[in-house]
């Protein structure tokens, strides 16, 4: 698992990243000199405002001062971040590129909103979901998928193991019209009625075409706690994530009280859902993905949910990005669980 999150496919970062991108990553402004752009090399931060040499239409550039040297976007990047161009400073940069400018490669859960299944312009599809913010609530579904394959290669390389594909009642659906080829991934509403399947995409193209995920478009996520209908009433503490694999992946070693929003932000009718079903003055552990809106989704969650419970926010950044990345042993101790 480990090698396959971290292989990283330089000729597919060139063609799908700029130059351009990169010197916006990096704040560099450039000024126009004939066919080329020149600046004060940012390298090694030289003073003389032409040595600095960039093609955008090729994404390539030079330094004729200090640095001598020049080349394509990793190159750049590896002398940005490492001061050098050796293999291994080559691939760290590749990897940093891949992580800023193609979230879709990297195993980045629900980074931005889920995308409906219709994509067309059809009106009562785009209306649906407006009408389901007014207070329309999910339908109990009157079909189930069968035939879902438990045993598609997607999971074992997302690690997660067979007890918990068939826990959650996951499997890829092969046929069908609206998620073919896709991981269906029940949801139920809090009262354990199956409400929709989305469909999580295993491979690039699927992304590329229709999203990561692909919902139902007259389902409202908003109204649904994710595994919240598994949860016994008990006093222990609930933990609030993000996304269905850290769900999964906390399930799995050991902490089946995760529920997750789907996304990063926390709905009115999602805050009401939990804190009804834990009643007042109870625990609830926030665990979002350690970037800009997960710190934002955890700030929110501390104000309005301490209106009614102990909200605690876990710190996962000192061992991964995303909670579904935790070992066992990070995930006890952002917990603050002794084993
Ligand atoms: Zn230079």
């Amino acid at each position: 698992m480990e090698q396959k999150e971290n292989w990283v496919d330089y000729k597919a970062i060139k063609e799908q990243v700029s130059m351009q991108m990169v010197l916006g990553r990096y704040a560099i402004k450039l000024k126009n000199s004939g066919k080329n752009h020149v600046s004060r090399c940012p390298i090694h931060k030289g003073t003389n405002f032409r040595q600095f040499s960039v093609n955008l239409e090729k994404s390539i550039w030079q330094c004729f001062g200090d640095c001598k040297t020049g080349g394509n976007v990793l190159d750049f990047a590896a002398m940005m971040e490492f001061g050098n161009k050796k293999p291994s400073s080559i691939r760290q940069a590749a990897l940093k590129l891949k992580n800023w400018f193609i979230p879709d490669s990297s195993d980045e859960e629900f980074s931005a909103e889920v995308p409906v299944a219709e994509e067309k312009k059809d009106p009562a599809a785009t209306k649906e979901p407006a009408e389901n913010e007014d207070g329309k609530t999910n339908k109990p579904l009157t079909f189930e998928l069968k035939n879902l394959d438990p045993n598609h290669e997607w999971f074992e390389s997302r690690g997660i193991l067979p007890e918990t594909v068939k826990h959650f009642g996951l499997g890829l659906q092969k046929k069908g019209k609206a998620i073919p080829n896709r991981i269906a991934i029940p949801i139920h509403d809090h009262l354990g009625q199956l409400v929709a399947y989305c469909g999580r995409a295993t491979n690039k193209n699927q992304i590329r075409k229709e999203g990561k995920y692909k919902l139902p478009a007259n389902f409202s996520k908003s109204e649904v706690v994710y595994n919240l209908h598994r949860q016994p009433k008990e006093t222990k503490a609930l933990i609030l994530v993000e996304s269905f694999i850290s769900v999964w992946k906390l399930h799995q070693v050991g902490f089946p009280r995760a529920v997750s929003i789907m996304g990063s932000e926390l709905s009115v009718s999602q805050e009401t859902l939990i804190t009804d079903f834990l009643g007042s003055h109870k625990r609830i552990m926030c665990m979002f993905d350690a970037d800009e809106a997960g710190k934002k989704c955890a700030e929110d969650c501390l104000i309005r949910l301490s209106r009614k419970l102990y909200v605690k926010v876990a710190n996962i950044s000192p061992y991964a990005k995303k909670p579904h990345q935790l070992t066992s042993e990070n995930l006890h101790a952002c917990l603050c669980i002794k084993k």
